[in-house]
């Protein structure tokens, strides 16, 4: 039997209920702290977890450069007013204005609210490639990444004690598939973690640890500033990545990865960065949506819907350099808009004027670990030693807490060694990408 949180009538102040506490929804409820009076309305969030995941930080997780810990921006102690249930919100009537949610015990939870903002992000592409939801490895989530970790310090220890050379070569490479941002990082800070576990396998000195990048796009980096696809492309190659560009993945197996250029590489870890869509949870409310994200105006308001609002990846908010164009599913597209959100809520309940969504492009940082980093601040690309405290410095000013911790993780791990510890938290058998993003989302190519 389910329960019901303050059903409507029974409420004094207006309920807010933000669905999904990522970049958007957490600075949407940072805003409406800000600019609500304590009995201005109540604040809701439902979310599955008790933090914010600063995700642009997850490839040094996978590399053990970060705790895992130091991405996980906690809710609890930086949301004052908030009152955070954890679960998952399923069912929304968007007429009688309830939302259901179930709790971590799958008991299911009926909510009313007042105004409504959705920013409940994205889940990961699957492609229609044979294999990808059972073999392949996401990269969205601490799991995923503390997953990859272990999975390849495993690969290379089961590499150590196999006396088949096909297999210790199968076992010493690793594929990924989009070149992305996402993509890019995770395989220029892999070598690095590599490189490094290798130096602990004496067994292994005659091996080579083998990266793979693959993208159908002409360039890495594709949506991004071109100029920055250049150095990035170089120092790939300087590390040794075998970057396969203008190629698709037409087969994923647990022992190979096929291409569309006809090679057949043997390989035990494929990594699955290839792009996200929005959150299923979309399709449940029933709203006009636009490329699968909710449609919104530029005040992040559902057309015809002054009580409904959506921001980040799970919102197609006109883009204001490209009219007919939705902004790019980013951090900070999602964190400007969850600003703007909150903003236009406080409005919405008479207190402060809304806004419409205007920005200005501060620039793109990549950071391929090793004083490595392409970044194009105000459009100035640069790259090297200078791009990468750049980019470091970009993720300390945009982290919402817990600078000093990543600072200082930073600062050791220049003078130190990085830990090559699994945690073996995730059973070997797996994270498989149709276990951790839920399915059906299959699209066709
Ligand atoms: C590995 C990686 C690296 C990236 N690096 C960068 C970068 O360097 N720069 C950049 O600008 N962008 C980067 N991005 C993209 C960026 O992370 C996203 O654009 C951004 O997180 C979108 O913010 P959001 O608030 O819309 O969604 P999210 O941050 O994904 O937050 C959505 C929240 O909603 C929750 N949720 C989902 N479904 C439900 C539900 N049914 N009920 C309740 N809660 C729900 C989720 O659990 C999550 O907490 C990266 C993405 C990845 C995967």
């Amino acid at each position: 039997m389910g329960t019901t949180i303050n059903r409507v009538p029974q409420r004094r102040r207006p309920r807010v209920l933000v669905l999904g506490v990522g970049f958007a929804g957490y600075h949407c409820l940072r805003e409406l702290e800000r600019r609500l009076p304590a009995d201005a309305a109540e604040l809701v969030a439902v979310n599955p977890a008790d933090y914010m995941l600063y995700v642009p930080l997850l490839p040094e997780v996978s590399a053990g450069v970060l705790d895992p810990r130091r991405v996980a921006v906690p809710l609890r102690n930086t949301l004052q007013r908030t009152r955070l249930l954890l679960g998952e919100a399923r069912d929304i009537d968007t007429r009688d204005r309830t939302c259901t949610m179930v709790d971590a015990d799958g008991q299911p939870h009926q909510l009313g609210w007042d105004r409504l903002v959705v920013t409940c992000g994205a889940v990961t592409r699957l492609l229609s490639v044979p294999g990808v939801a059972e073999h392949a490895k996401g990269f969205k989530s601490i799991a995923e990444s503390i997953y990859l970790r272990d999975h390849v310090l495993r690969q290379l220890e089961l590499a150590a004690m196999t006396d088949d050379p096909a297999e210790r070569a199968a076992r010493m490479t690793f594929v990924a598939v989009g070149a992305g941002y996402t993509g890019t990082e995770v395989v220029a800070q892999g070598e690095l973690l590599t490189r490094e576990a290798l130096q602990h396998h004496p067994e292994l000195r005659h091996d080579e640890v083998r990266w793979v990048l693959v993208d159908v796009a002409p360039r890495v980096l594709p949506n991004l500033d071109e100029r920055l696809s250049g150095p990035a492309l170089k120092v790939l190659r300087e590390r040794g990545v075998d970057v396969r560009l203008e190629t698709t993945v037409t087969e994923v197996t647990a022992t190979h990865v096929r291409l569309s250029d006809g090679s057949d590489i043997p390989a035990r870890t494929t990594v699955w960065c290839v792009g996200v869509r929005p959150d299923p949870l979309v399709d449940a409310l029933g709203l006009p949506t636009r490329k699968g994200r909710v449609e919104v105006d530029r005040r992040l308001a559902v057309p015809g819907r002054a009580d409904i609002f959506a921001a980040g990846d799970a919102a197609a908010v006109p883009d204001p350099a490209k009219p007919d164009e939705p902004t790019p599913m980013t951090a900070q597209h999602a964190q400007r808009q969850g600003r703007l959100a909150g903003r236009n809520v406080a409005a919405s309940l008479g207190h402060g004027v809304s806004g419409r969504y205007r920005y200005r492009e501060r620039g793109f940082v990549v950071d391929l670990g090793g004083g490595q980093a392409v970044a194009n601040p105000f459009h100035v690309p640069i790259s090297g030693r200078l791009a990468w405290v750049v980019a470091r410095g970009y993720h300390l000013l945009a982290l919402p807490s817990g600078r000093a911790r990543v600072a200082a993780d930073w600062l050791l791990g220049g003078v130190g060694r990085r830990p090559l510890v699994q945690f073996g938290l995730v059973p070997e058998r797996g994270v498989t990408l149709s276990e951790t993003d839920r399915l059906p989302q299959v699209e066709a190519r």
